[in-house]
């Protein structure tokens, strides 16, 4: 329709239509743009529901040519659209003065139309029109990411295409020494809180993170930042991990299977993990943990004592059969777990139970929530370790050797793992200059 019209019109119209076409395509990138903008400022460009007539402005751009404004091209408009909880494909086209017969056609524009079905509240979609009010382009960024944009061919038929904007990575690095917790620390580095957790999960089963750090422990983490066009879009991945826990040296790199291993190939997934509670339901441990050592108190008691609030999940340390899960006034409710031939592990005080007797847990799954049944004086969960039938510390005692990488992969982990570690030591020399 558009080409009839510039075939019959003269030359010097012909130009200006273009010229005016290109003003059009640069208002209408540039409200779409101001859309996608509002995803992620807080304040909204356009007004979510209002129509934004491009006409206001092109007559002030082209006042000396009212006769192209008369083709009609002057009554495209912009709307941008923010979904709400309950919306769908039906109720929003109709709010936007689109018919039922619109959005049959918009939903069969191919397969990728079906992410019209995955919309979620807060989302944007940005409609164009033309002059007869008919949808011209449809365009809803699913993710930081990934855009479906839907556009129609003719009257009555849309096509749809997914474009991938492209993904600069940087690398970022944060460190610090703990003096009060290590959350607070990481926070004090400029860490996200899923960042720390990240960190803390690589080394879960090396260090526990509820009850054994200490002033002075120190991390040093390398990890990606991403961006698209310039706008920051989110962190990735923990590329390598180094953390001195009472003087012992822990350190992790990703290997592109997306496991950690240490540097000698080992992997970091072991047995055993270090806590079966999450650190940070612990409070205050940090504190209390420097006055009274877990070793000094591990004669008398004979286990580990988490206190958190009633309720805390705790998960089994490691995969294994349970082979207790039961009450009585001392231990309260509590569940044992056998873990191959020589492991026995006992978490005792939950106010709930989530396993039965002889039921196969995996390691990290929840068997039970925190309490304070039986004999205790508060909210806590006592954690035993045994070795043969003998009370262990978890720390001290000898466990089963990590799996170490695929002889395979060695040589690629091998290459991958020397420049980041490198990496992550200049880069803890270059903070140590930096606060001399
Ligand atoms: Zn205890």
């Amino acid at each position: 329709m558009v080409a009839q019209t510039i075939k019959t019109l003269p030359r010097p119209h012909k130009i200006s239509l273009v010229a005016l076409s290109v003003v059009v395509f640069i208002l209408t990138a540039s409200m779409l743009f101001s859309a996608d903008a509002s995803r992620h400022a807080t304040s909204t460009v356009l007004e979510p529901g209002v129509k934004y007539p491009v006409a206001l402005n092109l007559e002030q751009l082209s006042a000396s040519n009212s006769s192209v404004i008369d083709s009609g091209i002057e009554s495209i408009e912009s709307q941008t659209y923010r979904v709400k909880p309950g919306d769908n494909l039906a109720k929003i086209f109709k709010q936007v003065g689109l018919t039922p017969t619109d959005t049959y056609h918009v939903s069969r524009a191919g397969k990728h139309a079906k992410k019209l079905l995955k919309m979620m509240p807060g989302e944007f979609l940005n409609f164009t029109f033309d002059r007869r009010g008919k949808l011209n382009t449809l365009i809803y960024e699913f993710s930081d990411t990934e855009t479906l944009t839907i556009t129609r061919k003719t009257d009555d038929e849309y096509i749809s295409q997914i474009d991938i904007a492209e993904v600069y990575t940087k690398f970022r690095f944060a460190q610090g020494e703990i003096t009060s917790s290590f959350w607070n620390a990481a926070i004090k580095a400029g860490m996200s809180d899923n960042k720390i957790m990240e960190l803390a999960d690589i080394f879960g089963w090396d260090i526990d993170f509820a009850m054994e750090i200490r002033a002075g422990d120190t991390f040093n983490v390398m990890y990606e930042e991403r961006f698209v066009n310039g706008d920051f879009i989110g962190y990735g991945d923990i590329l390598a991990a180094e953390f001195v826990n009472q003087g012992e040296v822990f350190q992790a790199i990703r290997h592109t299977d997306g496991s950690y291993y240490a540097p000698n190939g080992r992997s970091m997934k072991k047995s055993f993990l270090r806590a079966p509670v999450n650190f940070r339901y612990i409070s205050s441990n940090f504190t209390k943990k420097r006055f009274h050592p877990v070793t000094k108190r591990w004669k008398a008691h004979r286990g580990t004592d988490y206190a958190a609030p009633t309720g805390t999940p705790v998960v089994a340390s490691g995969k294994g059969r349970v082979i207790k899960s039961t009450y009585d006034r001392f231990n309260g409710h509590h569940v044992f777990i056998q873990h191959g031939d020589r492991y026995v592990t006992k978490y005792l005080h939950f106010s709930k139970r989530k396993v039965k007797k002889g039921e196969i847990v995996k390691q990290g799954q929840v068997i039970g929530l925190l309490g304070s049944t039986g004999m205790s004086s508060g909210p806590h969960l006592h954690y035993e370790f045994l070795v043969d039938g003998v009370h262990r510390n978890p720390r001290t005692v000898t466990l089963p050797k990590a799996e170490p990488i695929a002889k395979s992969e060695k040589a690629a982990f091998t290459q991958l793992s020397l420049p980041r570690l490198t990496m992550l030591a200049n880069n803890k020399r270059i903070m140590l200059a930096s606060i001399d």
